[in-house]
């Protein structure tokens, strides 16, 4: 067979061989083929033989009959070779800009019975919005805290008929918010709605009036958005059939519109019997974003950028030497704020203090620190922080260097301790 032929084969076995094997090259696997062939075993044959002798699990040749399929709720991060069986729900081209130069790609959303994932490709594809498909040797990234799929040169496309997904792949899922993630599809769930507000948005230079705010369950909250006047108001109970989930730096939230149907439920929830989840750090950690919840843990370490720090004013982001990442060298505002990595023994958070959460942490004002030389400003800090135990409520938020704890209510632990063990006593009493 001539080189160039056999190149085609060494990367199709390369594909599979990439990221699930060390130290082979395509040298190793060109030398092993020719070898195979030369001793008259078939081609198909040969490449098996050096995937399986490598370690590789199984091999697409195109057909990927081979490649098992995979559950879109079961996709991780960075996985190669991955199979899946999905409804294409949308669809759309988009140009961007490679090197300088414009290039079309493809982006949409991939539903099956497990959840949803939005992909990319970067070639035309020859199936349409509402097709099924089988997507074959695609890999996934993370982007934003979210898993997407990625179409690649190597990924096989090919329509199927609807009859290959079970039936619940096409209805809304029904879950508590607890369960709630971001490719999960479109949910059914029985809410109440504990704080709505009106807003104006900008959609594609339209104005748009959406309706936002929280709402809760039995297992906890989470923020949602609807996109037309369901006439909700706080306090009602809702029935949510068909509404999907979007999240931001890995929250998930509840997203709404005329493809939905939202209804009073006949079941009530009583706003106060919805939870702020008290999580173990290991929780908040393995977790992709939380909205409202409580960890608690020691301060192990001060993190950089704690203390006095300068905002641009135009967008309040922190400058580095006088200078904005968007608007250049500006006269910036002083600020103060914590960085925290909070430990519990179980993992750590990264937890930022904002200047009113620093204030009532150091019991000192921005311009009392202000007026202090730097090094008593440390030293106080480290007195009144540093090794001390705090119980946090806030939101966790993921974004590629991992957890960050955004902090909205502070208590010192002991005294947290004090208020458990009155708590336990009432309980005694009532026992007694
Ligand atoms: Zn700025």
């Amino acid at each position: 067979m001539p080189t160039e032929d056999l190149k085609i084969h060494v990367q199709e076995v390369m594909s599979v061989l990439e990221g699930r094997v060390d130290n082979i090259s395509a040298d190793d696997v060109e030398a092993e083929l020719q070898r195979f062939l030369e001793y008259g075993v078939p081609l198909a044959q040969a490449k098996q033989t050096v995937i399986k002798k490598h370690g590789g699990l199984s091999f697409s040749n195109g057909s990927s009959a081979l490649l098992k399929r995979t559950l879109i709720g079961d996709l991780g991060m960075d996985q190669r070779s991955v199979k899946i069986v999905a409804k294409i729900v949308s669809l759309n081209p988009k140009e961007i800009l490679v090197k300088g130069q414009p290039r079309q790609i493809y982006y949409g959303l991939l539903r099956d019975e497990s959840g949803t994932v939005p992909f990319t490709s970067w070639n035309e594809l020859d199936v349409g919005k509402g097709d099924i498909v089988e997507v074959a040797n695609a890999y996934t990234r993370e982007w934003q805290g979210t898993i997407q799929l990625n179409l690649g040169d190597r990924t096989h496309v090919e329509k199927k008929d609807e009859s290959v997904l079970p039936k619940e792949a096409f209805e809304p899922k029904k879950c508590v918010i607890k369960d709630l993630h971001s490719n999960m599809g479109t949910v059914d769930i029985i809410t109440v709605i504990l704080d709505i507000e009106k807003k104006e948005v900008e959609v594609g230079g339209e104005k748009k009036t959406v309706f936002s705010g929280v709402l809760g369950d039995e297992t906890g909250k989470t923020p949602f958005t609807a996109w037309m006047d369901f006439k909700l108001k706080k306090g009602d109970t809702i029935h949510i059939v068909g509404g999907s989930i979007r999240s931001w730096k890995g929250v998930p939230q509840i997203s709404f519109d005329e493809n939905a149907t939202v209804e009073k439920a006949e079941k009530k929830i009583n706003p106060k019997d919805v939870p702020v989840r008290r999580l173990m750090m290991y929780e908040a950690v393995e977790h992709p974003g939380l909205y409202d919840v409580e960890v608690a843990g020691d301060v192990i370490e001060i993190q950089t950028g704690s203390g006095l720090i300068m905002r641009c004013p135009e967008c309040n982001r922190m400058l580095f030497n006088n200078e904005c990442r968007t608007h250049g060298v500006v006269e910036g505002q002083v600020d103060i704020r914590l960085r925290c990595s909070i430990d519990d023994g179980t993992g750590s958070v990264s937890a930022i203090f904002d200047r009113g959460l620093s204030e009532q942490l150091l019991g000192k004002t921005l311009d009392e620190c202000k007026n202090m030389n730097p090094t008593d400003l440390s030293d106080m800090i480290l007195k009144e922080v540093f090794a001390h135990q705090f119980c946090l409520r806030g939101n966790s938020l993921r974004d590629r260097f991992g957890i960050t704890f955004l902090v909205q209510e502070v208590t010192e632990k002991d005294v947290d301790v004090k208020a458990e063990a009155q708590l336990l006593s009432k309980d005694l009493e009532v026992m007694e």
